[in-house]
């Protein structure tokens, strides 16, 4: 039997902790500056709050843009970096950190991607995002083989009797993609609305009328088990009426709450539950490990897209400083920087 190779090492010149705006435009900072970076966030899609909290919500106070919506910002920023490629590493959580004997970081995910990494901006908001667990007795018991809070191979419910919990697009989605493939498909929502798409929520209610799938309002309440395997679960309504379940695998859809998480053990200062920075060039307690956005603190600091636009600047002259201490560095603007419009892929200046 040939031993499975174990994934290479992803050398760079900087790891971003976080996708969110702020981490975004880091990767174009240090891409004007002429260099790479990797990013990495624990989401399956860039844009952090902004996708994850208020997507179609309008933001007022980006500056030049009248009014943007959050998610549409978002689009912005990935337009704008796509000049410098900076690996993606989606849907994977940023959970070591550590300095090798060389001085360089070694940064390791969830995935189990490894990077060996000049330096590190820390971009991570409010922290992971991680799904709201099912609040339940002995829940715990069951989840990651008969309670799932995300999917990660949609076949694994095949042909099973599914219950999926929940009232936004996720739940609904779900719902609506595995309602013929799963033997049967319940979906439980707390109340009679829902938050997903309209189009979803009226395509769920007809196949409900049509048999296909089962509609129940209420809460989850308690698991029924047999021999250490989850049967069923008992949903009660706002009448305190209870139904039985039939049911061997639970999607809980409720959402994702952010969580400091790993950042919090990585020996860096904290204050508040946010690492501590210098104003000079955005860097933690730790030489070579930079911290931008809402997870900084700093006195004055105020929780900002353009506050975190500006750290990120300025990170990036110190990650340059950090990682070729023998480079002079010197401000240029893009409108007339032959190396910076290089950079950017434009014709040079006129
Ligand atoms: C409803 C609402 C409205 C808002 N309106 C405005 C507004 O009008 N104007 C404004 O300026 N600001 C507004 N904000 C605030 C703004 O969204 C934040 O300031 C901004 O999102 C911060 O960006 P960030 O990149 O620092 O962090 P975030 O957007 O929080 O992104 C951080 C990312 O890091 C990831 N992450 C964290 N830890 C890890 C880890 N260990 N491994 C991998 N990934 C990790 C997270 O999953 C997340 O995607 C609003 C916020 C909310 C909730």
């Amino acid at each position: 039997m040939s031993e499975a190779a174990a994934p290479a090492t992803i050398s760079t010149e900087c790891v971003i902790v976080g996708a969110g705006p702020v981490g975004l435009f880091a990767v174009f900072e240090l891409g004007l500056l002429g260099m790479k970076c990797e990013i990495v966030d624990s989401l399956a899609h860039p844009g952090g709050q902004c996708r994850e909290l208020y997507p179609d919500k309008p933001i007022y106070d980006i500056p030049a843009l009248p009014v943007c919506g959050a998610q549409e910002l978002v689009d912005r920023l990935l337009e704008q970096i796509k000049p410098f490629h900076a690996g993606f590493h989606l849907a994977q959580e940023v959970t070591g950190l550590m300095r090798r004997e060389s001085g360089r970081f070694e940064i390791q995910t969830s995935a189990g991607t490894t990077f060996d990494a000049g330096s590190v901006i820390i971009a991570a908001g409010l922290g992971s995002f991680q799904p709201r667990h099912l609040m339940v007795p002995h829940a715990e018991r069951y989840e990651g083989t008969q309670i799932h809070y995300r999917v990660r191979r949609a076949e694994d419910f095949h042909g099973k009797d599914v219950l999926i919990a929940g009232g936004g697009d996720s739940a609904l989605d779900w719902t609506l993609e595995l309602c013929g493939k799963a033997r049967s498909v319940t979906l439980v929502h707390r109340r009679a609305e829902f938050r997903a798409q309209p189009v979803s929520v009226t395509r769920m209610k007809e196949l409900a009328a049509a048999g296909q799938l089962r509609q129940l309002e209420g809460t989850i309440q308690s698991l029924l088990q047999r021999d250490d395997r989850l049967i069923g679960v008992v949903v009660q309504s706002r009448d305190k009426a209870t139904t039985e379940v039939a049911c061997e695998m639970v999607l809980a859809c409720f959402g994702l709450h952010p969580k400091l998480g790993p950042v919090a053990d990585w020996g860096l200062a904290l204050e508040k539950k946010a690492l501590h920075v210098d104003t000079e060039r955005f860097q933690t307690s730790e030489p070579g490990i930079f911290a931008i956005g809402d997870i900084n603190a700093y006195p004055g600091k105020k929780k900002l897209i353009l506050s975190g636009f500006h750290e990120a600047a300025l990170a990036a002259f110190g990650v340059q400083h950090y990682v070729y201490p023998a480079k002079r560095q010197f401000l240029q603007y893009t409108t007339t920087s032959p190396i910076m419009r290089k950079r950017l892929g434009v014709a040079p200046p006129d």
